[in-house]
């Protein structure tokens, strides 16, 4: 098979191997890897529709992650989708109002980041030991909500891991936060931080950057990684289930083998719709990308103008995984259409970094046909919960919400019929207040309360995440200030 190698987006150096991607997580340069190609499946439809998860996910992992042997994948696929998972098949599609909505949110925090972090930790443990490195991995996390809890149910008792994960103290939901303080594992810390999201951010790149604690941390046998969303690692998975969605169409007869799909997915990082992309490049046939945005809706304006422009007021919006002005994940899209060029991709990121925006060129924006950006605005995002219950009986979480809505005017404005799949990204249960408020019920009572009325009005029982919080012992209380992280880590790893 052909053997893919990795390189930085911002300077042409030494290839790297999957394994060192991952470890590693961003280049040296600040450049995200990529991948040197992309390998074409050349497996027929009709064989990929009788596969199952895992199976699906050998064969894409095994043509992008090159340096692994099969049995490798084998076994962390195993050990990541197993019953961690609440569905044997791990990402239904479930039929509703002239869609597919790809459920990705059966893992263990509910919220499709699962995905990726129940394998990640066991990619990262194999690409170590295939390294000759035996330093054990520390993952230092800011948080904003999902991810924090998401890695670490991932990294929880993985032998040879530890995880440290920073969240504002009042920035996160009450469900959010319950259920990182309740978070089990003998190698897991949690610390809430006296300051906003881009505190705990801030606190931990330096963390991760300060030469004195790396040389600790060698000294110690340990060695810093990260688990966030530009990691190769997080991509390669979001494959599989762009193609796994496809090839269960082709089994039940929905479409014929070779059909194109839309694919609608809610955005903020720009991660999930860019491993749709990769599954489009591998050879699933795609009519359309439809990009969604919430009122932060600079990736609409892209597609729209071919220029990125950040420099607007952030608002905070009821789909809070996508409200980001920098979607990092784009840089990859971008290296891609420049011809993989990456001094004219390093500059144009030189220019957001500076001066806010960049405009890319005509050429460029014709190898973008594949996409179209849209976005719902908080009033349209609700009205789209309510009216899909009311028709079919059905719910969705605001962020699904999100790109259903920028489906349906889609479909309206421009007469497409083909197929399409939207990405369900998260558990109505997660949000569960924005989802009663929508469907026009009362909201004023406990979250758990909440829970049994909405499993009632949604006729699903109530997710294990949300169930198991109920009378979950606290485990992590500590809090501290933006200048004492470090403190707090050195504490918690018994560093001097
Ligand atoms: C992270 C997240 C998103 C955004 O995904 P990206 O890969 O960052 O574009 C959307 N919805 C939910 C629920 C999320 O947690």
């Amino acid at each position: 098979m052909d053997h893919v190698v990795y390189q930085s987006t911002r300077s042409s150096g030494i290839p790297i191997t999957a394994s060192q991607a991952i470890l590693r997580g961003l280049a040296d340069d600040s450049g995200l890897y990529v991948p040197d190609h992309i390998p074409s499946l050349d497996i027929p439809f009709e064989t990929l529709a009788g596969m199952s998860y895992q199976e699906t996910a050998l064969e894409v992992m095994r043509r992008l992650l090159s340096d692994y042997t099969e049995d490798e994948l084998a076994d962390c696929i195993a050990k990541a989708y197993d019953c961690k998972f609440d569905t044997e098949v791990i990402a239904p599609l479930v039929y509703a109002d002239n869609a597919y909505y790809l459920e990705l949110f059966h893992g263990k925090t509910i919220a499709f980041k699962d995905m990726a972090l129940s394998i990640l930790p066991h990619l990262m443990i194999a690409a170590a030991r295939k390294n000759h490195d035996d330093r054990e991995i520390v993952i230092l996390t800011a948080t904003s909500g999902d991810t924090g809890k998401a890695a670490l149910a991932g990294f929880a008792d993985v032998p040879g891991t530890k995880i440290i994960v920073f969240y504002p103290k009042d920035g996160v939901s009450p469900i959010q936060k319950r259920q990182m303080v309740t978070q089990t594992g003998e190698n897991t810390c949690v610390i809430g931080i006296e300051g906003n999201f881009d505190d705990a951010q801030t606190g931990v790149k330096q963390i991760f950057t300060d030469p004195a604690m790396r040389e600790k941390l060698d000294a110690h046998g340990c060695r810093f990684s990260s688990a966030n969303s530009i990691n190769i690692g997080r991509l390669v998975p979001q494959i599989v289930y762009y193609v796994y969605a496809y090839a269960k169409l082709v089994e039940h007869g929905r479409i014929q083998a070779g059909e194109p799909v839309n694919f609608a997915v809610p955005t903020g990082n720009f991660g999930n719709i860019l491993a749709a992309f990769y599954a489009s490049r591998m050879g699933i046939p795609v009519h359309r990308l439809l990009c969604a945005s919430n009122t932060n809706r600079v990736l609409y304006d892209f597609f729209a103008t071919g220029t990125y422009d950040r420099r607007r007021p952030f608002v905070v919006t009821s789909s809070p995984s996508m409200d980001i002005l920098v979607s990092s994940n784009l840089e990859r899209l971008i290296y891609h259409i420049t011809g993989e060029n990456p001094e004219q991709n390093a500059s144009y990121m030189r220019a957001l970094r500076e001066q806010g925006a960049y405009t890319i060129t005509p050429a460029m924006r014709e190898r973008l046909s594949l996409f179209r950006g849209g976005y719902a605005t908080e009033e349209e995002t609700s009205e789209e919960i309510h009216a899909l219950y009311e028709e079919t009986g059905y719910v969705i979480d605001p962020h699904t919400a999100v790109a259903s809505s920028v489906y349906r005017r889609y479909r309206k404005e421009t007469g497409d019929e083909t197929p399409t799949v939207i990405a369900s990204t998260a558990s109505p249960f997660k949000f569960e207040s924005t989802v009663m408020h929508a469907l026009g019920r009362e909201t004023d009572m406990d979250d758990l309360a909440l829970a049994d009325e909405l499993s009632r009005l949604a006729g699903v029982p109530v997710p294990e995440a949300v169930s198991s919080l109920r009378g979950a012992r606290i485990r992590h209380t500590r809090v501290c200030g933006r200048d004492e992280m470090a403190g707090e880590v050195c504490r918690f790893l018994g560093l001097g």
